[in-house]
């Protein structure tokens, strides 16, 4: 069996948009599994729409993602350049072999020869039904268009589209798709300035790169016609890559196709990395940003449009590459469930070790409250990993480990804290300072032997201690959570707490 190569070929217009991460991954996935070649292609050949720093966007996603790329721009490989650009002779020599081949023709029609075409026939085709009554060098004698050519007059180069042919595309994820070239245009290879339109220089390098699969978007299924038929004219049929159409990723709704602002209106990542495209528009946040792990959002996104048949949903990298299957990939939409990808992160960080989470989640710190030790760090990671399910909600919701309490959950003061028992819980702060060990064991015996002694029920006692050194009714162990704050913050929490509680009661009583 030939060699599996796959390729990954975005156009570098913007902000990579996470079905292009999805797609991606999916081509990585299948060249892992078949231990095959996934290459990065940069298809700038449009630069009407090109934008500066897209590429590096695009290598920057999928560095962060983890796909690592075996050849591309910058890695190199023995079929480059991997840059459209860089290849843009080539493209020109091999329209010029569609034409002395007869598949494909010069056509010399002005912008406004063709605005009067379509003015007259609102349906206007350029192809087969009407190619003999355009200028072109079908409808120009030999020297005509030698002439027109040396007086450099403006031309492209159009593909002949054969007439009368079927033209069947096996795909794998959708099966058998049949187009009729009589309903296919003449489709342009070579623009005007000499640069390739998509079509050509996407075919040349497929063949070139000798690319075994092509597994992209849904949205480029129509133009899969035409590919064929290049295929065909250049004699490259044999070799022609098999073809894997994916699914779209829809909105949450279900309705439509996820676009850039749903993101914005939705308050969601629609894209891996953040983006500044000059403008608030064109500006967000992505995954990354918004605290998701790298192989959450990888996760998450192999199981829009593709599951291994199993109940098995969390995988490494590694795990889904091994069950990776295309046969697999759903043909109908993808619903770009949110809450689903917020699961996945959530399960990543609870089972991420906690040196790893101290690195992530210290900028996070840093930014909030400055430097923090980093023993703290691992302790305090390690006890809010179960609760956390963005990297941003280890400071929202435990912003107490580093700051003093400032807010009190006053409903639960008023269910909770009984001021008859205050003499004794303000008491029990004493014995708490006089604890010679400040581990979790140490004082869960010490506030178990309280209750026993005082004859206070852990209803009576836990929330009142879990209010006082944190403010709410939520968190980690309070055993733990003493433990790392250590004796001193502890005790001062505690009375400055245990006080507040009292005046805010009788201040209830007054009212
Ligand atoms: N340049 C195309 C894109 O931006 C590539 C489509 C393909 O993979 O053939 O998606």
């Amino acid at each position: 069996m030939s060699k599996i190569r796959v390729r990954f070929a975005p156009s570098p217009t913007g902000a990579l948009h996470i079905g292009g991460v999805r797609t991606a991954l999916y081509n990585y996935l299948f060249a892992k599994k078949e231990g095959g070649t996934f290459i990065l292609r940069i298809e700038d050949t449009d630069q009407t729409r090109y934008v500066p720093g897209a590429e590096k966007y695009i290598m920057e996603a999928l560095e962060w993602a983890g796909l690592k790329l075996d050849e591309g721009p910058g890695i190199g490989g023995e079929h480059g350049p991997y840059r459209q650009s860089e290849r843009k002779a080539l493209y020109g020599e091999y329209a010029k072999k569609l034409v002395d081949s007869g598949h494909a023709y010069y056509a010399f029609d002005t912008p406004e020869d063709l605005a009067k075409a379509r003015e007259e026939h609102p349906n206007f085709k350029y192809g087969i039904m009407t190619r003999i009554v355009m200028k072109n060098s079908l409808t120009m004698s030999a020297e005509e268009v030698q002439q027109k050519l040396d007086a450099g007059e403006p031309s492209v180069i159009r593909l002949k589209v054969p007439a009368d042919e079927a033209i069947l595309i096996n795909d794998i994820v959708r099966g058998e798709v049949t187009f009729q070239s009589n309903e296919l245009d003449d489709k342009v290879m070579l623009k005007g300035d000499g640069m390739p339109t998509y079509h050509l220089a996407n075919i040349v390098d497929d063949h070139l790169m000798e690319i075994s699969h092509v597994i992209r978007g849904e949205e480029w299924l129509t133009s899969t016609a035409h590919h064929v038929l290049l295929y065909r004219a250049f004699g490259w049929e044999d070799t022609m890559p098999k073809f894997s159409h994916l699914p779209l990723i829809l909105k949450p709704t279900g309705k439509g196709k996820l676009s850039k602002r749903d993101g914005a209106k939705l308050g969601i990542p629609v894209f891996p990395l953040s983006w500044d495209g000059g403008t608030p528009e064109n500006t967000f946040d992505g995954f990354r940003e918004f605290g998701f792990l790298p192989e959450a959002m990888l996760n998450f996104l192999a199981f829009l449009g593709w599951n291994p048949g199993t109940e098995q949903e969390i995988f490494t990298k590694e795990e889904l590459a091994a069950v990776f299957d295309l046969e697999k990939v759903g043909k109908s939409g993808a619903k770009f469930d949110y809450d689903k990808a917020k699961w996945f992160n959530q399960q990543y960080i609870m089972e991420k070790d906690d040196d790893a989470l101290v690195e992530m989640v210290t900028p996070i710190i840093k930014e909030h409250h400055g430097e923090v030790d980093a023993d703290f760090l691992k302790g305090f990671v390690g006890l809010m990993k179960e609760r956390a399910t963005l990297l941003p909600d280890f400071w929202t919701a435990g912003s107490y480990f580093f700051k003093d309490v400032e807010e009190f959950d006053l409903k639960s003061i008023r269910k909770r804290w009984k001021p008859e028992n205050s003499p004794k819980m303000k008491a029990f702060i004493g014995a708490i300072n006089g604890l010679e060990n400040f581990d979790a064991a140490s004082i869960e015996t010490a506030i178990h032997a309280f209750m026993e002694k005082e004859e206070l029920g852990m209803g009576v006692v836990m929330p009142a201690l879990r209010l006082a050194l944190t403010g709410t009714m939520k968190g980690p162990s309070v055993f733990d959570m003493m433990s790392l704050l250590g004796k001193q913050r502890v005790v001062e929490r505690l009375e400055k707490g245990f006080q507040y509680f009292d005046d805010y009661k009788a201040s209830l009583d007054q009212a």
